[in-house]
């Protein structure tokens, strides 16, 4: 049985039509003729990326060469771009850098907190976690050999599992399959509670919903920013340490970036005592620099709007799958209820592979997740209510018709 549809084209477009977040939409490069719904795994390009990417290449890296570094402020870059984005995750100026990569973060401020907790030898971890974090710490704990271990519980099971011999509780804060959200301050009221650190992963928070880590009392966190951050393919991820933990541990990775006096060139490691502690060499400027683009936009938008956006297109979009795509065998794999769901919809179906290369051949681009999830990305910058509607029909008609039979389709390509 077909159920009426919740909305209508017409109304999701007078929807559109009174959006305060609508105008941003043409701040974006986007293909004609395609919904993108996959800015939770690289963000849409803003305009002014062209720009600032070929000032980067012709004036600072062409014409002003190595004067580049002070007269363009490259050697700053990691932390002047860290306190603008501290406004958007709720931490101080001198909290955040933009650095290196997710992953790579998390080994430096995952080692760190075991260096705090000395006694303490497990990192606890959700199992199900996007896998380079698990692998990460993983590789930690067999670095440090000695006892450490990575402890993996799944989310019932995570406060049980926050034993006394728990150093660090390293978890991300939105599901990365399934988009459920971890209640930040709970969770860190209760690894404090048991003695442990905790570190928080943003990759899909940061920019989709309010973070506030000063709140929540956070000691550390890690995030990209290639996703709802708008910054480019491959660009710099982002750390934070709280002030009260800077200058007190050692990281790993400690190049001359990370030194007192990196043009000193002394013989020996001393560390700086604040945040420039965490860095470690020299950074990919024109990634870097490029990456500031969206961080701007970013913050001329109002994150409780966005919010409000993403948690009503998820809704519509939810709606809609339920009413005019019940038949075909989807699996809601994300909550219903929107204040449990981060910036994301996902759905479950056997044959989900072949389902999402057909829709994104009629222009709906989301992604597949192994072993059966479809994953659509909610950006409120640049997305529309009425794509709601088109990427519904357009998933209606990939079953209707069966599009997704095509041989074609079923071969998987190295990215999916
Ligand atoms: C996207 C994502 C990453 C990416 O890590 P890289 O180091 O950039 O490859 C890490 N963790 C989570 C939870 C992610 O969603």
């Amino acid at each position: 049985m077909i159920r009426h549809a919740p909305h209508s084209r017409a109304s999701l477009a007078e929807r559109d039509a009174k959006d305060p977040l609508g105008a941003f939409r043409d701040e974006f490069i986007l293909p004609q003729g395609v919904i993108y719904l996959d800015g939770n795994s690289l963000g849409a390009m803003p305009k002014a990326a062209m720009a600032r990417s070929q000032e980067l290449v012709t004036q600072e890296w062409g014409q002003d060469l190595i004067t580049s570094w002070n007269r363009h402020g490259w050697f700053d870059l990691p932390t002047r771009l860290g306190d603008k984005l501290a406004r958007l995750i709720g931490a101080q100026e001198g909290e955040v850098l933009v650095t290196d990569s997710t992953g790579i973060n998390l080994y430096k401020l995952l080692s760190m907190a075991l260096d705090l907790r000395p006694g303490r030898k497990v990192i606890l971890m959700e199992g199900s976690n996007f896998p380079t974090d698990n692998y990460m710490a993983q590789g930690l704990a067999r670095q440090l050999g000695r006892g450490y271990e990575v402890r993996f519980a799944e989310r019932d099971d995570m406060a049980a599992q926050i034993t006394p011999e728990v150093a660090v509780v390293a978890l991300t804060q939105v599901h990365y399959k399934t988009g459920v959200m971890f209640d930040m301050e709970a969770l860190t009221q209760m690894a404090h509670k048991a003695g442990a650190l905790i570190c928080w992963d943003l990759c899909h928070s940061a920019g989709a919903l309010p973070v506030d880590l000063g709140a929540a009392n956070a000691d550390f966190a890690v995030g990209c920013s290639y996703k709802f951050l708008n910054g480019g393919p491959g660009a710099p991820a982002f750390l934070y340490v709280a002030k009260c933990h800077q200058g007190k541990a050692m990281q790993p990775l400690s190049g001359w970036w990370s030194h007192a006096a990196p043009f000193a060139f002394e013989r020996d490691y001393r560390p700086a005592d604040d945040i420039h502690q965490i860095l470690s060499g020299t950074q990919p400027i024109l990634s870097l620099a490029v990456m500031e683009c969206g961080l701007d936009m970013m913050l001329r938008a109002d994150m409780n709007a966005i919010r409000q956006k993403s948690m009503a297109l998820g809704d519509i979009f939810i709606g809609l799958m339920e009413a005019l795509c019940q038949q075909y065998g989807f699996t809601l794999a994300s909550s219903k209820n929107a204040n449990e769901r981060g910036s994301q919809v996902s759905f479950t179906h056997a044959q989900g592979y072949a389902i999402m290369q057909a829709l994104i051949d009629l222009g709906v681009i989301g992604d597949f997740r192994a072993p059966d999830i479809l994953r659509f990305g909610l950006t409120p910058l640049y997305t529309r209510y009425v794509d709601m509607w088109d990427a519904v029909q357009a998933i209606k008609t990939v079953m209707d018709q069966n599009l997704w039979q095509d041989p074609r389709y079923a071969r998987r390509a190295q990215v999916t």
